[in-house]
């Protein structure tokens, strides 16, 4: 039993490829035994890519092969962070279309509607493919998103975590939606307390390094002083190189 909590697997869980290192990168680089980072959206999206989908590959300063190069920005982050990526096909909101072939997306401001992030069909999905990486992980310690924001593709991985009923061992505030005063993710269930992870010089300086590997997304949020944005911003929500964590007690 000693020798598998030492072994333990931190399976942390990112929606899409920056999530975790955003909002949780003190958790993954405290974490003494395997870090796992699960980026469930990570599938290339349909050929030719709908309106929405053209207009954020413009954005991120990227084209038709922009998951392709995000993987590529994960796979470096997860070396600065010392931890195993692992990328789902999962398509994200934005590439989704209905069965009638239409994009589930029409406009940005849709993904973050929380009345319809209630998608039975793909939080199923996602859980039976987690539960099978947790059959392959036995003991692993789950991290999973809040929802804060209410990002669809955020709340469909909490439900589906939730769905397996796999104990989890903290969820962590999604930035940068919390900083930005978006709508609060679903209270977090009974039993669980908020606390605030600081991170120290050199785990700061870690997790802006590994941020920086993520550069369409950074350019995209913060534009090309990214990092300036984002210390603004952190600084601005009251943050001291800090990561809120709502942790089981
Ligand atoms: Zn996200």
């Amino acid at each position: 039993l000693i020798r598998r909590q030492i072994d333990a697997t931190l399976i942390a869980l990112s929606p899409h490829l920056d999530d975790v290192v955003l909002s949780a990168a003190a958790t993954v680089l405290r974490w003494p035994g395997r870090r796992l980072l699960v980026s469930v959206f990570s599938g290339d999206p349909a050929e030719p890519p709908s309106g929405v989908a053209a207009a954020f590959h413009s954005a991120c300063n990227l084209g038709h092969d922009a998951m392709l190069r995000r993987r590529l920005e994960d796979f470096a982050a997860c070396e600065v962070l010392r931890c195993e990526p692992l990328h789902l096909e999962f398509r994200e909101a934005l590439y989704r279309t209905a069965a009638n072939g239409e994009s589930e997306i029409g406009e940005e401001g849709e993904l973050f509607v929380a009345s319809a992030a209630r998608q039975d069909d793909a939080v199923r999905m996602v859980a039976e493919t987690l539960r099978r990486i947790l059959d392959e992980h036995p003991f692993s310690t789950v991290l999973a998103p809040l929802g804060h924001g209410c990002h669809r593709d955020h709340i469909i991985v909490r439900q589906a975590i939730e769905h397996l009923c796999y104990p989890i061992f903290a969820y962590y505030d999604d930035q940068p939606y919390e900083w930005w005063g978006r709508p609060r993710g679903p209270r977090p269930p009974d039993g669980y307390v908020h606390k605030m992870r600081k991170l120290h010089a050199d785990g700061w300086e870690t997790k802006i390094r590994a941020l920086g590997c993520y550069a369409s997304q950074m350019r995209m949020l913060w534009g090309q002083d990214w990092k300036q944005g984002f210390e603004i911003d952190h600084r601005q929500a009251g943050g001291i190189r800090e990561e809120g964590l709502w942790v089981r007690v």
